[in-house]
């Protein structure tokens, strides 16, 4: 709608001139050392619900199963109780959003069914930082498209991250999204944005998932991002439902999520949002990788 995407380009200018204004915090040696405790943590929660998600299981309950597991390590769910300006207090440990709905969903006692898409969003706060991550999971077998926009999503973040090296530009980012997402004409979701991250949930920078080269803040070592590609299998049009949160796409159709919490070191951006498991294989594909080139080194002599 004309009126909708006017808001939208009023909001989005007065959105860049206050994230202008507020600080990038760069962190410090110990800082990042809770930013990497706090993002592992996030992420065993994150793989032990995705192991969870089967037909019949209700949000509820993987909502619970969340809580406990956070509760358990010493870390408090971020999201309980966060209470954005005029809005009310956000009663759940995970966003739950399924299907149509994007972002922000409320857990619910309904089974998820055979070929629903699950999106789920969790932040966990410890020492004092906060880890931010989302996947969305199918629910047993789900249709091939349905399949397509996820792995289309999880690729538009693994692009958007490859771009999170010193002296890049936030821009790059979403411009990175931008160029993937559309080559399959997906909605990209311009209402909800990837953000700094670190003792707040939310820092500056902002970080669209659409943009152009070159652009917005410079990147530098020590800075923490949340990055978060929302895609839509139509259109990029967002409600938001009378909870006064559960955000949905206008037209009814299926939307897909992920996010990784990220610091930007001087070789590039290291993923902190990673499991144990995720980082023994990634380290020994990198070991591979090394002997391999060793090898090629050798033989050449
Ligand atoms: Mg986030």
């Amino acid at each position: 709608m004309l009126e909708g995407s006017r808001i939208g380009q009023l909001f989005d200018a007065a959105s860049r001139i206050v994230a202008r204004k507020r600080m990038i915090i760069a962190k410090s040696q110990s800082d990042l050392e809770k930013m990497r405790a706090v993002g592992e943590l996030i992420a065993e929660v994150r793989e032990a619900l995705r192991r969870m998600i089967e037909p019949g299981i209700t949000t509820l309950e993987l909502n619970n199963a969340a809580e406990k597991m956070m509760r358990d390590a010493g870390a408090i769910p971020t999201f309980i109780g966060y209470k954005p300006r005029g809005m009310v207090p956000f009663p759940f440990a995970i966003c739950a959003s399924v299907n149509e709905q994007i972002v922000h969903g409320f857990s619910t006692d309904k089974p998820l069914r055979e070929g629903d898409i699950l999106s789920i969003d969790m932040a966990a706060t410890y020492q004092g930082f906060v880890g931010d991550t989302a996947t969305t999971v199918p629910v047993g077998k789900i249709r091939d498209d349905l399949a397509q926009l996820i792995r289309v999503t999880e690729e538009c973040l693994e692009l958007a991250i490859e771009q999170c090296y010193p002296n890049n530009r936030v821009g790059d980012i979403g411009w990175a999204v931008q160029q993937h997402a559309e080559k399959y004409g997906y909605g990209i979701v311009r209402d909800y944005t990837g953000h700094g991250i670190g003792r707040s949930m939310h820092e500056a920078p902002q970080i669209p998932n659409y943009g152009r080269k070159g652009t917005r803040e410079k990147i530098r070592v020590g800075y923490c991002f949340a990055i978060e590609p929302m895609l839509n299998l139509g259109t990029a049009e967002t409600k938001t439902l009378d909870d006064g949160w559960t955000v949905v796409t206008s037209d009814g159709k299926a939307s897909a999520h992920c996010e990784h919490t990220l610091a930007v070191t001087p070789a590039g951006p290291e993923i902190l949002t990673l499991s144990k498991n995720q980082k023994a294989a990634l380290n020994a594909a990198k070991a591979e990788n090394a002997s391999a080139l060793l090898e090629s080194a050798a033989k050449k002599g």
